[in-house]
This record gives structure tokens, sequence and C-alpha cells, in this order.
């Protein structure tokens, strides 16, 4: 059987995404007929013994605007339970600190969001004495030989930022069943419409849904989804009751409200993106672009197998001086330079200009070349993007 997601299960998937199919049994139907989950702001819901008990008594604990998101989270990735989040670095601080003890093992691959490497590096090794091994992931050998029977957790990006490095999930998923660690993916850079990794053999998947969940720059949050209740029950005591980092009714309409378009506006960033991809390839001023969905990726057969589609996140290493870089951005009319990816608006992101702390002290500095231009392909015009990089190009 072929690991892909098929076409027909993206249409499936579309109709998840608009959530009519569930809406019969959804709660918000009960009552007023809403076709969207109203927002429910109440922080507490009057105490009810035996047949009337409540589902929800305070909204820390739940709330029934997150646990319509939760349901719409955990359907989305196929699996059985669903978190929401205030960030992302909520959701991948939760799962880390829930599942790795004082002093445990945890094997990461060393290309990974900043944030990811800081909690690692400084909370979860300065302060809890957690034994870190950063691998190149992109082997899965090298993950192999790194984990031992105390790991607890493997950790995962695929696609990476910012070098688009992929990581082959099923063939780890292996290597953590062999070892019995739990084993997570940050799953971001696809969104659920991509990439499956549950279906894969992960246990864990993690999205900062401040990127394509959400998708139009107006709202921070964060998400798990696991099909294993023992870890479902560990994350959500430390979510609800001791870490109390969860996602706020606002937000979660504003999520629940961006994910029925996300299979349109998956489609939409891949397809610029490819034509983007294409373009950038055959300039001169441009001496190697990283997207997946090209031949030239060195991982191109593996995102083929394991990603549906190519999303809409690229790289390229301009040929130039530094002084031309920034002319190069200052130059851009449509793509606005600053963080964050996944939405609406293309942005782009110049490490070695925007983020020199991170730039020098990244795991894959080395590797990270100081012309390295990242670009969040939005769902403007292909070729007005086009033109907009011919035009600052030099
Ligand atoms: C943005 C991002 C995060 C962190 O998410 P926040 O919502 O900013 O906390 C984690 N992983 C990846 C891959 C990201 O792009």
């Amino acid at each position: 059987m072929s690991r892909q997601t098929d076409h027909s299960d993206r249409n499936r998937f579309a109709t998840l995404a608009v959530g009519s199919a569930e809406s019969e049994t959804h709660p918000h139907r009960s009552g007023t007929n809403d076709v969207v989950p109203p927002i429910h702001l109440s922080t507490t819901f009057e105490w009810a013994s035996g047949e009337n008990g409540n589902e929800h008594d305070y909204s820390r604990e739940s709330n029934p605007t997150r646990a319509a998101l939760e349901a719409q989270l955990a359907r989305l990735e196929g699996g059985e339970y669903g978190l929401a989040f205030a960030s992302g670095m909520a959701a991948t601080s939760t799962t880390m600190l829930s599942l790795v003890p004082p002093g445990g093992h945890v094997v990461s691959s060393d290309s990974i969001y900043s944030g990811t490497e800081k909690l690692l590096t400084e909370h979860m090794a300065g302060h809890l004495g957690a034994d870190i091994d950063f691998v190149d992931a992109r082997d899965p050998d090298i993950v192999a030989d790194a984990v031992n029977a105390d790991t607890d957790l493997i950790w995962v990006e695929t696609p990476s930022n910012p070098l688009m490095r992929l990581c082959d999930i099923q063939a780890i998923a292996d290597i953590a069943d062999d070892y019995d660690a739990v084993f997570g993916v940050d799953s971001t850079f696809t969104s659920p419409y991509y990439q499956a990794p549950l279906e894969l053999g992960a246990d864990i998947v993690v999205h900062s849904t401040t990127k394509y969940l959400n998708g139009h720059s107006d709202s921070i949050g964060g998400a798990v989804i696991t099909d294993a209740k023992g870890v479902f029950e560990q994350l959500a005591f430390a979510q609800r009751v001791g870490l109390g980092n969860m996602l706020s009714p606002f937000d979660c309409y504003l999520v629940a409200r961006g994910i029925k378009t996300l299979p349109a506006r998956m489609e939409h960033h891949e397809k610029n993106a490819m034509d983007v991809a294409r373009f950038l390839e055959s300039h001169d001023r441009v001496t190697r672009v990283y997207y997946s969905g090209l031949e030239s990726h060195p991982q191109h057969d593996l995102a083929s197998e394991q990603m549906s589609g190519y999303s809409g996140m690229l790289s390229f290493e301009f040929d130039g001086t530094r002084i031309e870089l920034e002319a190069f951005v200052e130059g851009l009319d449509l793509f606005t330079p600053g963080a964050s990816l996944g939405s609406a608006e293309s942005l782009v992101e110049v490490p070695s200009l925007m983020l020199p702390d991170e730039f020098s002290r990244s795991e894959d500095s080395a590797e990270t070349p100081e012309t390295l231009v990242r670009v969040s392909i939005g769902l403007e015009d292909a070729e007005d993007l086009c033109e907009d990089f011919r035009t600052a190009l030099p």
C-alpha cells in the first residue's frame, strides 16, 4: 500500500475540514442550530449532579469552543485525541515536560525550530538535567545509533526550518517502536493537509496553529494530536491542571474558522510555491533553491512518498554580497520581511540579517548559508510574486 495520502483522501479531508459531516452530532447543533460553533466565553458552568451533570465545569479544564476545535484537529490528523494550546511552543513544551523525566534522554533532529532548540538546551537540559542528543535525522541510521533503551522521546521536524530537510517518519517510527520511546513530529510546515505522521507511525503530532492551520496572521496557538490514550492523559493533565496553557475561546474560534479553508489554501500555496521555486531556480542570482517539490531537492523522492504535496515554504541562496542582499530585501514590494509563515500574505526572512543571534548559535548554522532567504509563499497571484523577485533581484 502506498504511504502517500491519495487524492480521494484529500477530498475526504476537505469534507472533514469544513466539518459538515460532523454537524449532526456536534454540541453546537443543539438549541439554536448555529452552523459554526459559538464562542463560549464563560469561565465557569453551573454545577449540576447526576444525569444533569455538565460536560464542562471550569474553562481552564475544558470549554465547549475548545472541545469543538480539539475534536476537529483530531479528525484532521486521523487521531483519537486533540489538545489546543496557547502557542506552538506551549504545545511542544507541555509535551516534553510531560514525557521526559528529570535526567531523561531525548534524541532530537538537529534541524528544528529555534524555540524548540532553546527549550531543549536551556530548559530540558539546563534546568531538568535531561540528556539531549541532536542528530542529523535525515539518516534514520544516525537516529538509531543515538537511541537506546532509556530514550524517552524522539523529536523531529519535517520539513524543517529553514533548510527544508526531511526525515523519514515511518523509518524513525520503527526505531521508536524497537526501543519503546515516544516519537513526536512537528508537522507545522505541511499542515495536516499534506502529511499524516500518525498514519506513518508517529505517536504525537505537533502544530503551531499560528501558521497554516489558522492561516491569517491573527492568532498565536498550538496543537497536539495523538492516538495514545496514556500520552493524551499525561498531556491533558499537565495542560489543564498544572501548566494552564490552553488556547482561549476566541482563538479557538479563529483556528476553527481557518481550518474550513485549509484545503483550498494549501492547494494554492503549493501551486504558487512551485511556480516561484521554478522561477528562482532559473535565475542567475540564485545559487540554489531548497524546495522538496523540485527534482533538485536531495530528498525529493522521500517527499513524494511521505507527503501528498510539497506545501508553500521554500528557501534559496542569493548569489551576492550582504549589501546586495539587504538591497534586494528592501526592494521587495509584495513580500513583507518578517517572522512567521503559512498565512495569506507572502513573507520573507533572512536568518543572517533578521535573527543574527540565532543564526550564529543554531545547530545547523554552520550549514545555513549567510545569504539564505526563507520564503513563505502566500495566496497572491503567482506571476505577481515572480515579478516582485524579478524586479528586486539585481
Ligand atoms: C512557529 C513554529 C513553532 C512555534 O510556534 P508558536 O506558535 O510561534 O509558539 C514551532 N515549530 C515550527 C516548525 C514553527 O514554525
